[in-house]
């Protein structure tokens, strides 16, 4: 291998970025080329604050230019359209080509129609910043239509959202939407008391074979409490969408929605482009991911690495962030360790629990498959936690910083509190500490991993030596 090959990594998602950042940060030898279709990486676990304005687009999907501050990462924001194994290149949709040294495979799934008539063209998916900013501008739209027609069939259509798949993201949506829209319509002079929101699910019982599956009493129960109780239709199999209308199958029996707004969650596919490499079956799961080695590299291909949601283990993992990006830094050790001849660990992932958004101000988080914490309490930690996450630290930093400003200084008021000041009083101060720990462990965290820019940026602020004293005294 020509040793100035580059390492070429195609997505620039959870686990391309956190390999390219990983590889930056240790100073890999040859150079990175990121190739990835947007110019924004989406954190997807945090669309709904997006789509309902809670977070800012800087927060969600932060422009590549403002995370890859790294001299070695050559970005390029192209489509990839064709991968050649043996010949280890790859074609870009702008006519271009890249020689790869070590190839990494990130380029994350897609949305399954599972070839229902009308779902692609009637729906409204939700992977990408531009889904959840359109859906929103649907949405919008529609209220401000049912505003001013008298026309009540035409009303209830408009004021009619049903949402097909009743996992985690079509929990999520239902029930950010079913606090989100009352809100909205109210200020249009609306009656929210219209607004009807339906989750479709095949099952009987919500979050099934999910990892988020601990969670369904809790989930169940917030989809009642919300400002619109959310309707659950279990036992249901969508068989067409048409336009404004949803057709199922229940029991037997034909039926249908209308529906202005219809939301498909209910599945999800491997990258199309993988479909396409010359791996047989036997290297692949009924999916189509592709079987890794526990070092992350195929089999036939030890110069590429796959992770995220293109992989699969012998260890069954769900298809998550929080494997993806645990995944991108096991990569990019790899690819060092094999650039300097040197033995390769293998992955491993810590599963840590799960977080999911249950309406406005409120999140249900299972941590360690141990302890649900729900509600408000819920809610701080999963922003607490995704915070953590978010890509690097000086993004992280000042999401943190903007985030615990709205918090603290209460941006979204609560009026159920306000005729209860001792209440109101014990929930501020256990916001304060909810904030104090995640602002604590952000900063920790940055100085870990970037000690000097931590120094430089904040001393003045007197809080690397507050930090030294803390951990003296420990
Ligand atoms: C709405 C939603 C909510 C979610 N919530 C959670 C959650 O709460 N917790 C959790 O752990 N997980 C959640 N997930 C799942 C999680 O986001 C994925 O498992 C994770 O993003 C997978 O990481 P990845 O690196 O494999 O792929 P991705 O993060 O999807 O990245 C793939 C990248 O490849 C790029 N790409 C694709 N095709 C091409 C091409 N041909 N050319 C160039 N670039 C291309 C894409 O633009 C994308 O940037 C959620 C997913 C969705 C859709």
């Amino acid at each position: 291998m020509n040793p100035s090959s580059p390492t070429v990594i195609l997505g620039g998602g959870f686990t391309g970025l956190l390999t390219a950042l990983h590889l930056c940060h240790h100073r890999h030898s040859r150079p990175i080329i990121l190739i990835e279709q947007s110019d924004r990486f989406v954190f997807k676990p945090l669309l709904y604050e997006l789509l309902s304005g809670e977070m800012a687009d800087s927060q969600v999907q932060p422009r590549y230019e403002e995370l890859l501050d790294c001299d070695s990462i050559t970005f390029v924001q192209d489509t990839v359209q064709g991968i050649d194994l043996h010949q280890r290149q790859v074609k870009l949709a702008s006519g271009l080509h890249y020689s790869y040294g070590h190839l990494v495979l990130a380029l994350g799934s897609t949305t399954n129609y599972f070839g229902i008539p009308g779902a692609e063209e009637y729906t409204f998916a939700f992977r990408t910043g531009e889904d959840a900013l359109s859906l929103g501008r649907h949405l919008r739209a529609c209220l401000q239509q049912a505003s001013q027609t008298d026309d009540l069939e035409r009303r209830r259509t408009l004021l009619t959202v049903a949402i097909a798949g009743a996992g985690p993201s079509g929990v999520e949506m239902a029930a950010t939407l079913a606090d989100l829209l009352p809100q909205w319509y109210h200020k249009l002079s609306g009656s929210p008391e219209e607004i009807q929101i339906f989750i479709l699910n095949r099952s009987k019982e919500i979050l099934k074979g999910d990892i988020n599956s601990h969670l369904r009493q809790v989930a169940e129960k917030a989809l009642q409490q919300r400002t619109i109780p959310v309707k659950l239709v279990t036992e249901a199999t969508v068989s067409a969408i048409h336009p404004e209308c949803l057709q199922y199958k229940q029991q037997e029996h034909q039926k249908t929605i209308a529906a202005a707004t219809i939301i498909w969650t209910a599945g999800t596919a491997v990258n199309p482009l993988l479909k396409e490499l010359d791996i047989p079956d036997r290297l692949r799961d009924r999916s189509g991911r592709l079987q890794i080695t526990p070092t992350m590299q195929l089999p036939d291909f030890p110069e590429v690495f796959v992770g995220g949601d293109n992989a699969t283990l012998a260890m069954m993992l769900p298809a998550t962030a929080q494997v993806a990006y645990q995944q991108g830094a096991t990569i990019a050790y790899n690819i060092m360790a094999m650039v300097q001849d040197a033995p390769l660990k293998p992955v491993k992932v810590t599963l840590r629990g799960t977080l999911m958004k249950l309406g406005l101000g409120e999140a249900a988080a299972n941590l360690f498959d141990r302890f649900i914490i729900s509600g408000r309490s819920g809610h701080l930690i999963r922003h607490g936690t995704y915070l953590e996450l978010l890509p690097t630290p000086v993004h992280n930093f000042k999401a943190t910083v903007d985030w615990l400003t709205d918090e603290v200084f209460s941006r979204h008021s609560h009026p159920n509190l306000s005729n209860q000041p001792s209440s109101y009083l014990v929930q501020r101060l256990g916001d304060i500490a909810a904030v104090l720990v995640v602002f604590s462990s952000g900063a920790l965290f940055w100085r870990t991993i970037q000690p000097s820019l931590f120094n430089q940026m904040l001393q003045p602020t007197g809080l690397p030596v507050l930090l030294d004293q803390i951990q003296q005294n420990q």
